[in-house]
């Protein structure tokens, strides 16, 4: 029986390990502060910032949701992320995405302070990725590097094939393998032969956003599997191949009219890996534990920087 790679309790783990850091830094000066800015009312959006807003009341961080109306200007919300930079309250800043059109992301996202940047998106994070340097890694490859790591999966010396080449996931994802000394394929739409690439891989972990894509043929026999897709469906039709009629989910789709589905066929992933993430309870719980850990980091920083200026980090 493969071992299920349970998210939920890495979850738990992470923000346990977080409880004393941030009873630390309440007790010293003042508890994290976080600030998530959601532009707009899409309701996907919305259920993102309250779960991560709960987390933070849950863990004893501060947080502040600034919720501009859609029409705002690129010159607007810098304004408002210059106005957050400035705050000793705040210590991380996150801008949920996407942004409405008329707003140029890349702007706002450059505009955030790094050390503020409790994504890990500002180009100066990338560099100290990419340069294996410290700073605040994108949260949800960092949760996944955690979850390998509390359940003993050797990375050194290991095939990790990565399927997405995303700034959020794919791409930093690859980075942080090739940093614990996997041997690193990142593929993509172009992939030539992408089953006989994906069967190399000893860790593969699916980032496409492709319902169930990746199937038996894909997975090479003992792999550790980490799905990270979250598809929503609503066909009855797909929701009976890629669930072979389950007679549970068919029920949950009935009643929830979705079903969240992975990159990775679920059964295959069952008959042919040694371990992998299930969907939902796999990587999801992973990130927004990441997002805290990412927001105490910073706080620990900036308590640093106050007590030694001419030091950074
Ligand atoms: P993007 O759409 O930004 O990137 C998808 C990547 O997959 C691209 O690099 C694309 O290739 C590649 N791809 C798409 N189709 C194929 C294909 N048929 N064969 C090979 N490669 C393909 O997605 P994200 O990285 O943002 O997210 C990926 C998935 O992870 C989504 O399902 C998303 O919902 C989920 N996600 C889950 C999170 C969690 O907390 N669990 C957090 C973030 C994302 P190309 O570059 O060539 O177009």
């Amino acid at each position: 029986m493969p071992i299920i790679l349970d998210g939920n309790r890495v979850r738990d783990q992470i923000l346990h390990n977080l409880r004393p850091r941030v009873a630390a830094l309440a007790a010293s000066s003042r508890p994290p502060g976080l600030a998530v800015v959601l532009v707009g009312n899409d309701p996907g959006s919305q259920i993102y910032v309250r779960n991560k807003v709960k987390a933070c009341a849950d863990l004893g961080i501060a947080s502040e949701s600034l919720t501009p109306l859609d029409s705002i200007t690129t010159e607007e919300l810098l304004a408002l992320i210059e106005d957050l930079n400035q705050r000793p309250d705040i210590d991380g800043i996150l801008v949920q995405l996407p942004l409405p059109p008329q707003v140029d992301s890349r702007r706002v996202l450059l505009a955030v302070a790094p050390h503020k940047d409790v994504d890990g998106f500002h180009p100066m994070n990338v560099g100290n990725l990419v340069a294996g340097r410290p700073g605040p890694r994108p949260c949800t490859p960092a949760g996944i590097m955690e979850l390998l790591r509390q359940y003993q999966i050797g990375v050194a010396g290991k095939r990790a094939v990565v399927v997405g080449r995303s700034d959020i996931v794919g791409k930093p994802m690859a980075l942080l393998l090739l940093h614990a000394h996997a041997t690193v394929t990142i593929c993509h739409s172009r992939t030539a032969d992408l089953p006989a690439v994906c069967r190399e891989g000893e860790i593969l972990v699916a980032a496409m956003g492709r319902p169930a894509m990746l199937t038996a043929d894909y997975i090479r026999p003992g792999a550790v599997v980490v799905d990270v897709g979250m598809n929503r469906i609503s066909d009855p039709i797909e929701a009976a191949r890629i669930f072979r009629n389950s007679a549970e989910r068919m029920a949950t789709l009935e009643r929830r009219g979705s079903l969240l589905v992975g990159d990775v066929d679920p059964f295959a992933m069952h008959e042919k890996a040694a371990a992998y993430t299930p969907v939902p309870g796999g990587v999801g719980p992973l990130t927004i534990a990441m997002l805290m850990s990412n927001t105490v980091e910073a706080a620990e920083s900036a308590v640093r920087r106050a007590a030694c200026p001419a030091v950074g980090g």
